[in-house]
């Protein structure tokens, strides 16, 4: 398939590496394709960064159909360029597609334009420990229509943002605050997919917990307001007396792609990793009983996220003391160092560009 490539006529300064705020800087260049019933996708292009323009009768503005994704690439120390499980990606935005009745993509094209577009875009891959440029491909209705039906017409486009080191200070323990009224997502829902009224109905639980000095919640099912969920936009693991255990995905949960990640990491050393329904009241009864060793958070952006205490109905519980534990720390290490290269992959995560 060929792709028009249209540069920049004005390339922006690159930012320093050392002070990125996650999300605000894009690079020179985005990726553009149409979608019409008459012509399928059509028209793949690479094209200066910039706005577009849209009406206000745009549908995605009002019903809100519209998918993503988030992904990351890495330089090596020899300046190669890895992407980490790009397929994975591509493959969960047509379940979201499916679940959001826009109509699937070529998963192994869009792989293609990524790697096209990353290649124009090298120079923005940031080169310090600990920083990527982050990926976010998304794909939006764009029929002009007041009533409630699918588009017939969609964009998908792809923006790159490089991004610092999570962990400026090594991997630090989060407070997590475990939502009592408020719910993310239920079953037969649209808590799977990735798509925006997913995190629209997640801020108002995110900016109480922030008021209360937490950084994340999290969530529990919506029905019995009992069996864990994940936590902000992570999904959330725990080891209980040597077993490792997460969520089932259960059709209300987001299947990350770094969840998978580390359970088959965690299986290859040889732990047992369980999926399943866990309550909240069923880790507290194991912290109770000494036996909650540890639990942490998985997702593209912090890729392993500590979780140091944990607060249910003022009920507030310290996690092996506040501290990192071993588990949590050897997954970090071994993840991001398959993504930056310098552990030998033998899993098959990584892409080169
Ligand atoms: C993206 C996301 C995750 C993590 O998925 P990864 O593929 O690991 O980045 C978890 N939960 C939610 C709600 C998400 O949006």
């Amino acid at each position: 398939m060929t792709i028009e490539i249209v540069r920049t006529t004005h390339p922006k300064p690159k930012p320093d590496p050392n002070n990125l705020v996650f999300g605000t800087v894009f690079t020179d260049h985005m990726f553009v394709m149409d979608y019409s019933e008459e012509k399928g996708w059509h028209d793949p292009k690479i094209v200066p960064y910039g706005p577009i323009e849209i009406e206000p009768a745009n549908m995605t503005l009002h019903y809100g159909q519209t998918v993503f994704e988030g992904m990351k690439a890495y330089k090596t120390e020899d300046g190669e360029v890895l992407l980490y499980r790009p397929y994975e990606n591509m493959k969960r935005i047509n379940r979201s597609n499916d679940r959001l009745c826009i109509p699937e993509i070529d998963v192994d094209a869009c792989v293609e334009y990524l790697k096209e577009l990353i290649r124009l875009e090298k120079d923005w891959i940031p080169e310090g420990k600990g920083t990527s440029l982050y990926i976010r491909p998304f794909i939006f209705a764009t029929d002009n229509h007041l009533g409630v039906r699918p588009s017939h017409t969609y964009k998908f486009m792809i923006i790159l943002s490089p991004v610092g080191a999570y962990y400026k200070e090594g991997l630090n323990p989060v407070k997590i605050y475990v939502e009592p009224s408020y719910v993310r997502a239920v079953r037969g829902g649209i808590g799977y997919a990735k798509t925006a009224g997913n995190y629209a109905a997640s801020i108002k639980a995110q900016m109480d917990a922030a008021k209360k000095g937490y950084t994340q919640v999290l969530w529990l099912d919506g029905v019995h307001r009992k069996y864990i969920e994940e936590v902000g936009t992570m999904n959330v693991f725990f080891k209980i007396d040597g077993e490792i255990v997460t969520p089932m995905l259960n059709g209300s949960i987001l299947a990350g792609i770094t969840r998978d990640s580390a359970i088959q990491v965690l299986k290859s050393w040889g732990m047992t990793v369980t999926e399943r329904e866990l309550s909240i009241q069923e880790v507290y009864d194991a912290h109770a009983a000494g036996k909650l060793e540890e639990v942490f958070g998985t997702g593209t952006a912090a890729v392993i996220s500590p979780v140091g205490e944990l607060n249910w109905d003022g009920n507030v519980i310290t996690i092996n003391d506040g501290k990192i534990g071993e588990i949590s720390s050897k997954l970090y290490d071994t993840i991001t160092g398959i993504q930056s290269g310098k552990i030998e992959d033998t899993f098959g995560f990584v892409e080169r560009v």
